[in-house]
């Protein structure tokens, strides 16, 4: 049996099918990166939202000696202008989509002018962190039932200090290089910038089925194999003992062949 149903549902189908628990791991050490961001206007126009999202970033903060301190981070330099920014009320939408009355607000030349004007001069500086293990962020089950009467999962999550300190920091070198540009490239970063340390997950599901040698504090081992069943197989960043700093998906589908040529070799 695989399990691949990601980092709720895979604790949670194992619970409700009263697997062995020895660890007590099971559902433990949910993790998500943690996100925010700080925007403006460049100097000149950048003319973004063509290409990927994602083209630049800078990766000197994924580790060095402040970790003993904060969280690591890393810095998505993002070519989706503010497209991300709909929390705060700057994305694309808002520009130009009157939601209320349900119409453009520009149309033809104005239109034109405003794209002209601020949304070819958009930049986001965006900073996610690495979070920590923490055994009491975890899904359980709920007393709650789903509409097919099944327990929905239930989830234990708090945000600790040290990665709340690598969101500080990555906003104070966002801001920073704000002001280097507005001092040397006419950029405007745009108010408000957010001073305070909101966040956005990430969406970045991992942890609750972690992998490791030791059967007494992991569920699976290095090949995904449950350390309790032999039968059953684990796939997905659920496993990840720990989060760094790198978006998920890669390293769960390097570790998902490694699971494959494992599982493929006991048959
Ligand atoms: C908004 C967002 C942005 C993201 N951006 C990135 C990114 O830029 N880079 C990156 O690396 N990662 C990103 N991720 C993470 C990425 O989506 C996940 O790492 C990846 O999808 C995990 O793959 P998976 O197959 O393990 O799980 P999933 O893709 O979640 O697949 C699990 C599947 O199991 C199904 N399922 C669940 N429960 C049951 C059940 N009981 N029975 C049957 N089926 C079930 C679900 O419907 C789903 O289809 C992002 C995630 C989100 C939410």
């Amino acid at each position: 049996v695989v399990l691949a149903v990601n980092g709720i549902e895979t604790p949670k189908l194992w619970l409700l099918s009263n697997l062995d628990n020895t660890s007590d791991q099971v559902g433990r050490n949910l993790m998500d990166h943690l996100a925010n961001e700080v925007v403006g206007l460049f100097g000149q126009p950048l003319y973004p939202f063509r290409g990927p999202q994602s083209a630049l970033g800078i990766d000197t903060f994924r580790d060095g000696k402040f970790r003993g301190n904060n969280g690591a981070f890393r810095m998505t330099i993002g070519n989706d202008g503010w497209g991300r920014s709909e929390p705060v009320g700057l994305a694309l939408d808002h520009a130009l989509w009157d939601s209320d009355n349900k119409k453009i607000k520009k149309i033809g030349q104005p239109l034109q002018q405003a794209v002209q004007d601020r949304i070819t001069h958009q930049l986001r500086f965006s900073y996610s962190t690495e979070q920590l293990p923490d055994p009491d962020n975890r899904v359980t089950l709920s007393d709650e039932r789903d509409a097919l009467d099944v327990p929905r999962p239930r989830i234990t999550y708090r945000i600790d200090e040290y990665s709340k300190r690598a969101l500080a920091y990555g906003h104070s070198v966002a801001r920073r290089m704000w002001q280097h540009l507005q001092d040397t490239a006419r950029a405007t970063a745009v108010e408000p910038l957010q001073a305070d340390l909101r966040f956005l997950g990430a969406g970045h599901l991992m942890g609750t089925m972690r992998m490791g040698t030791d059967k007494s504090t992991s569920v699976v081992d290095a090949n995904g194999r449950s350390h309790d069943h032999p039968g059953v197989w684990v796939v997905g960043s659920s496993v990840f003992p720990t989060a760094g700093t790198a978006n998920p998906t890669l390293t769960l589908a390097a570790l998902t062949l490694r699971t494959a040529d494992a599982l493929a070799n006991t048959l």
